[in-house]
């Protein structure tokens, strides 16, 4: 293994997972809902394959998907994406991430990234020869939600920056970055000329009226701004791995070029059955944005019954916890033993930082499950203190 990759291990949703399947615990470490999406999406894809849709799609994505993307990044947020040039399909939003940071990422680069931060940004960035500069997101006291410092967020530029990666709605914090914060982000990298690539995979599980704002929307960014989005959480079928990147010509090119001989193409049979779903599927959305609402909600009060301090989630699958009120400082050490001793599975926050000590107390908790499921797990929790 080349030497900048040997800090990399296992990942710690595939060690959690598999912690929690040895000990047949509840599962609310890695992020994966335990009901199927729209039964349309489903038989669409099943019938795709069984009519022969079977071999290579176009290696940008099929026409039909592309047209899709761009109608609904119309429809939702007013941007203009010409579906040709402007559009490209990925297997899942982590070989967008990954092609993006290869394509605009030089050896020595600095790349900005708010901590904590979901894992694959680490590491492809350090796959690219990248430099992390993290800017952390800390909880503010008076509301509750992660957030970052304008003056942490300025100083982290130098010469040497060349991007900022942006996840909103956020991962594992739960914050959905308000228009002032956007606004804050855009003039950095006005200011300073930088390309922004988003993360937006949890664009439609927003709560409490909330809704995603694309950094793209905000004035001069949608000429520097690669866009990243998937299917796994806004149609709840995570194993399907399909992707889009939308954004300037240049930029959609450049991840084109170097993701061709990445992984050529994507799925066909299931992209035709994605971009019905995202034509004709506004409903469901919308029902499980409530659902999800509800299952935050209620995550949310039998952990703090079990002694957890909650922090404020406003979109995502995740709820942010601090275990220091029950006694204990270490996340990694708790979330190592919480399977075993309480039948419980949950992600350490910790993992996500460049500055472990910030995220050390932090305890990551998924409620995209069965409402019984999150019942047994908070019974669990509550007899395991
Ligand atoms: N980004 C974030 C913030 C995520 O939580 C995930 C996990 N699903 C991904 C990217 C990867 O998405 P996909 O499954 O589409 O590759
Ligand atoms: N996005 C999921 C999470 O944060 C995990 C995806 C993965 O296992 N890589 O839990």
């Amino acid at each position: 293994l080349i030497e900048r990759m040997r800090q990399y291990g296992e990942t710690i949703f595939a060690e959690m997972t598999r912690l929690a399947v040895e000990t047949e615990s509840v599962n609310l470490g890695q992020g994966f809902p335990d009901t199927d999406g729209p039964r349309s999406l489903l038989e669409g894809a099943s019938r795709n394959i069984l009519a022969g849709v079977n071999q290579y799609p176009p290696g940008p994505g099929r026409p039909e998907l592309r047209d899709a993307v761009s109608r609904y990044r119309a429809r939702h947020y007013g941007l203009e994406f010409d579906p040709e040039a402007e559009v490209y399909v990925t297997v899942g939003a982590t070989a967008g991430i990954a092609a993006s940071m290869l394509a605009l990422v030089e050896a020595g680069d600095e790349v900005i990234v708010f901590e904590p931060m979901y894992d694959s940004y680490a590491a492809t960035i350090s796959l690219a020869g990248g430099v992390r500069r993290p800017v952390t997101l800390r909880r503010e006291s008076l509301s509750g939600r992660f957030t970052f410092d304008p003056a942490e967020l300025r100083a982290a530029v130098t010469p040497r920056t060349r991007l900022i990666m942006v996840n909103s709605p956020h991962n594992p914090t739960g914050t959905v970055f308000t228009p002032a914060e956007l606004e804050e982000i855009a003039a950095v990298c006005r200011e300073n000329d930088l390309i922004a690539v988003t993360d937006e995979v949890y664009e439609f599980l927003t709560f409490d009226d909330r809704r995603h704002v694309p950094l793209a929307t905000l004035p001069g960014m949608r000429e520097r701004t690669l866009s990243i989005s998937s299917v796994g959480k806004t149609f709840a079928v995570t194993a399907w791995k399909t992707g889009w990147v939308t954004g300037p010509e240049p930029l959609v090119r450049a991840v084109r070029t170097v993701n061709q001989f990445l992984t050529f193409s994507a799925n066909g049979a299931l992209q035709l059955a994605i971009a019905d779903a995202l034509d004709n599927e506004g409903e469901w959305i919308e029902r499980q944005r409530l659902a999800l609402q509800g299952k935050r909600d209620r995550l949310a009060e039998g952990l703090t019954r079990a002694g957890f301090e909650v922090n404020v989630c406003e979109g995502t699958y995740f709820l942010m916890t601090d275990i220091r009120p029950l006694g204990y400082a270490d996340g990694v050490d708790v979330a190592r033993a919480l399977p075993r001793q309480a039948g419980v599975a949950a992600v350490p926050a910790k993992v996500f930082y460049d500055r472990q000590d910030e995220g050390r107390h932090l305890l990551r908790f998924a409620f995209c499950k069965k409402d019984e499921v999150l019942d047994e797990a908070v019974r669990r929790l509550a007899s395991w203190h």
